[in-house]
């Protein structure tokens, strides 16, 4: 598909190749102020270019967000619900459309971008039973002539500041909550695939939903750090890197805010001896090359445990070139490129670090040339054996497409690597014992486990959610906890006067 056909959806109504912001209920463009490049990366030209929010922006926004509140925090529950019941009807209507602009700007296939806003629907589709989650809890008679209830109330504005490998799902890990249980909402999106961003935003007032409601300001530092400090945000909901999430929890939980900070990972699989190594051999290469490895939930450790490491790296080491690499609208294509050419030169980085530290490099991507596509940001998949803890390829984040085995002489020393290493957000088991299964989810340090599923991302009605340097604050995201999140507690006492008038009193009242 030619540049201009594959950008043309996502266009601007302020200025054709432009994205602005969403503010009010309606798109603005920045005018003359500073913009970043937006590339599509299977082709490596610049399609659009994205405004960046500077102080008048953010405060535009907060201001729309928090005039917005009060009525919609009164519109009662199922009204709300109603909204986005719409609203998922609509992103089903136009899951292609959306999908197509993920692949345009991020470079995820096709079908991986329509798995993407699937999984963001559920959350809608779990948000839709808004009434029934925000029940409270009653108890009568607590005492003579007193019944008690707590009730959970919105929070005000809220606000969303997310990362470029998932523009659709993670969004909507938080809006459809948020806003379901009576909040307004600001998004900021990755700069780097801003327009599906937008794109939601149509689809929302399309639904019905009140202009001010939700909004988006696009932008980098600047806008965050705007919205971070403003006295009208109330909470934030963070997804992104480790450093970042980290920095983000302390300045906001500093200035008083609520604060749900998701960081990064590096999951681990741990393949025991009597594992099915077809299934595993499969469930890696999905898990560790889909996305070019730009999940947050990809696995880029495999724990070979015992003899198995030989005939795994054998049989891996057959499946990764003939990975299909290609752009992400090409129906043939397996894994698209990175993306940018500045992310896919530090991956790169990551294959020579490994190299250096005498890691085995058993599959090297980095020769790789999609034909027609020369200036695309792509890299082939890259195997390493034989690495091991102390190597940057296995403390640090690649987030790329890159494998690391890892060899372990038993269970005992698998699981204490998983639970030694600094990030906690998913990891998954390979066996055929249940015994060593339950072990390993029982003691591993690991918000997000998976036996026998190599990428167990919890359904929209449990919730999301990593532990250590993965995730910073208290609530993990969607189902329960988001609820939880985005609403606080009230407790109600009360009595009514049945003309017996008691008096002051000035002792700490007991009521039974
Ligand atoms: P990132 O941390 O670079 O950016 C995330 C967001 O923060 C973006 O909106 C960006 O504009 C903003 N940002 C960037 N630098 C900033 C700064 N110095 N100050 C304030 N804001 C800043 O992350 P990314 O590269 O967009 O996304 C990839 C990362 O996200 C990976 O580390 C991945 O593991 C992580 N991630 C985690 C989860 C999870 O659930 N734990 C899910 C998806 C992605």
């Amino acid at each position: 598909m030619p540049v201009s056909e594959r950008a043309g959806s996502a266009q601007s109504a302020a200025r054709p190749g432009s994205v602005g912001h969403w503010i009010g209920g309606r798109e603005l463009d920045a005018g003359d102020g500073r913009t970043a490049e937006v590339f599509d990366p299977a082709c490596g030209a610049v399609t659009r270019r994205v405004s960046l929010a500077g102080q008048a922006e953010v405060d535009a926004a907060v201001r729309a967000a928090a005039e917005a509140f009060p009525a919609w925090a009164a519109t009662p529950a199922l009204r709300r619900a109603r909204v986005l019941f719409r609203f998922r009807q609509l992103v089903e209507q136009h899951s292609a459309e959306l999908a197509a602009l993920i692949t345009s700007e991020h470079g995820k296939v096709f079908v991986d971008a329509e798995g993407e806003v699937t999984r963001g629907l559920e959350v809608v589709e779990f948000a839709c039973g808004i009434p029934q989650l925000l029940k409270g809890e009653f108890s009568e008679q607590v005492g003579s002539g007193i019944d008690m209830y707590s009730v959970r109330q919105p929070l005000g504005v809220c606000v969303g500041i997310t990362p470029f490998n998932f523009p659709v799902m993670v969004p909507m890990w938080m809006f459809p909550m948020a806003i379901a249980c009576g909040n307004s909402f600001v998004l900021k999106p990755s700069e780097r695939d801003p327009s599906a961003a937008l794109m939601l935003a149509r689809l929302l007032t399309e639904a019905g939903l009140p202009d001010g409601v939700f909004n988006v300001v696009q932008g980098d530092r600047l806008a965050v750090d705007a919205l971070l400090a403003h006295p009208q945000v109330a909470a934030v909901s963070f997804v992104g890197s480790t450093p970042i999430a980290r920095s983000i929890h302390e300045t906001a939980s500093a200035a008083g805010k609520r604060v749900q900070a998701l960081g990064g990972a590096k999951n681990h699989m741990v393949v025991m001896p009597d594992a099915d190594l077809d299934q595993v051999v499969d469930a890696l290469i999905g898990a560790a090359y889909g996305s070019a490895g730009e999940r947050c939930m990809a696995i880029s450790v495999a724990v070979a445990v015992g003899g198995v490491a030989d005939a795994l790296v054998e049989r891996l080491a057959q499946r990764v070139p003939r990975i299909r690499v290609g752009d992400g609208m090409d129906p043939a294509s397996e894994m698209g490129p990175l993306v940018t050419a500045a992310h896919r030169d530090k991956v790169r980085s990551y294959v020579d670090a490994g190299v250096a530290e005498g890691a085995k490099l058993v599959v090297d991507g980095r020769g790789l040339v999609v034909e027609g596509r020369g200036e695309g940001f792509f890299l082939g998949g890259c195997l390493f054996d034989e690495v091991r803890p102390g190597m940057r390829i296995y403390e640090e984040e690649i987030f790329g497409p890159v494998l690391s085995v890892v060899r372990a002489a038993d269970f005992e020393e698998a699981l204490a690597l998983v639970n030694g290493h600094e990030y906690g957000n998913g990891c998954a088991i390979f066996t055929r014992d249940g015994d060593a299964a339950r072990e390993f989810a029982h003691r591993v340090q690991v918000g997000m486990v998976g036996v026998n599923v190599p990428i167990p991302v919890p359904m929209a009605f449990h919730s999301f959610g990593g532990w250590k340097a993965s995730l910073f604050g208290d609530h993990h995201m969607h189902g329960p906890e988001g609820v939880r999140f985005y609403t606080r507690s009230k407790a109600v006492t009360q009595r009514w006067p049945r003309g017996i008038r008691a008096g002051a009193s000035f002792t700490m009242p007991t009521l039974g």
